[in-house]
């Protein structure tokens, strides 16, 4: 840890501030090492002020959600982590100013307990992320979702927040929601607007049940993972491939490495024993990526988030 971080980021700052934070209880994975600074801002004009600060000392800044599609190697992170879990960030507020049909979500949502309360409500359109663990912010970052349809679907705009703290709203016509991927620039996503439709509340909440009873008898939900490790990749007739499908061919499917292993019941979750390392799930990603380019021919990219002192993750296609 840097014990010696500027106080100046800080001072007088309306925010929870943890120095040497562990965060593998903030991620799925549940391991990996160190935030050297793990600052919570109350407000948003909190949110505001550290950003421009970390910008002026030349500080990293990492934004972390629900940490449900990433993994923080075992040497820790350095500059600042941000969580934007304090209620400013986490309360959503239904048809704001009368907007019918309208949910604004900031950042910090947690977007089940979102879900579930639009079906309460008889707002439809967020089906499709039942069993998808995710923050509004992340979810929207990489259009998160799967065969029921994508979070971009229920989006009418974003605001984000870039180093200078200036906010810019995009409305839904500006971004380019695509495979797990929403083309926003890479600022900090604040809050998300939704656009849903009316819905009876009995036959929404059964919809639900059924998508996520589909992904539980699928995917390995108890397990220590970020969900899928890879992107699907493109074929050369364009479509996309399963890499899970990749991975079994690969003859993979429960492979271990150190503390990490191959689900057997999805080939394309890694997960992690508790208290593993880190490290060991990279080191099979790479394992993972060998073996399937040799068998296969195929690339497959990480769709997991990394983050690392020393680690500078590809660009996302
Ligand atoms: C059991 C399980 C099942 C899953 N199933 C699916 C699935 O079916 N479909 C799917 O798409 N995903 C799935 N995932 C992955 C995960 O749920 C999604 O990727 C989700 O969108 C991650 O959101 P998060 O808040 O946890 O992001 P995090 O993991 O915290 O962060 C991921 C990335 O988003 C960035 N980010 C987070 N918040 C912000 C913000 N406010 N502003 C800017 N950047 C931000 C982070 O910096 C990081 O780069 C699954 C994961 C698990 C553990």
């Amino acid at each position: 840890m840097n014990a010696s971080m500027p106080t100046s980021l800080t001072d007088g700052l309306d925010a929870i501030i943890e120095m040497d934070a562990p965060l593998a209880g903030h991620t799925w994975f549940g391991v990996g090492g160190n935030a050297d600074m793990l600052v919570r801002p109350k407000t948003e004009a909190a949110l505001k002020e550290l950003v421009r600060r970390c910008h002026n000392e030349n500080k990293t800044v990492r934004v972390l959600g629900s940490g449900a599609n990433l993994l923080v190697l075992d040497e820790g992170v350095d500059g600042v982590v941000i969580k934007l879990d304090q209620p400013a960030f986490t309360q959503w507020t239904l048809r704001p100013n009368g907007e019918s049909n309208k949910v604004l979500a900031p950042a910090g949502v947690d977007v089940l307990k979102l879900l579930n309360a639009c079906v309460r409500e008889g707002l439809d359109g967020l089906c499709q992320m039942a069993g998808i663990p995710a923050s509004m912010g992340g979810a929207t970052r990489m259009n998160a979702g799967g065969k029921f349809g994508c979070i971009g679907d229920a989006i009418h705009s974003v605001a984000t927040m870039n180093h200078r703290g200036e906010v810019r709203v995009h409305p839904h016509s500006a971004i380019q929601f695509s495979y797990r991927h929403s083309g926003l620039p890479q600022d900090l996503i604040l809050w998300t607007l939704l656009q849903l439709n009316p819905g009876d509340p009995v036959a929404l909440r059964q919809k639900m049940l059924e998508i996520y009873q589909f992904k539980k008898d699928s995917q390995p939900l108890a397990e220590h993972s970020a969900g899928c490790l890879f992107r699907n990749p493109v074929t050369s007739d364009g479509t996309r491939t399963s890499a899970g499908r990749l991975i079994d061919l690969a003859g993979m499917k429960g492979f271990t490495h150190g503390s990490a292993f191959v689900s057997a019941e999805h080939a394309n979750f890694v997960c992690a024993h508790k208290a593993g390392r880190a490290n060991d799930v990279l080191e099979l990603a790479r394992i993972i990526q060998d073996r399937v380019l040799q068998s296969q021919g195929v690339n497959i990219e990480m769709e997991v988030a990394v983050w690392g002192r020393s680690f500078q993750p590809k660009e996302k296609k």
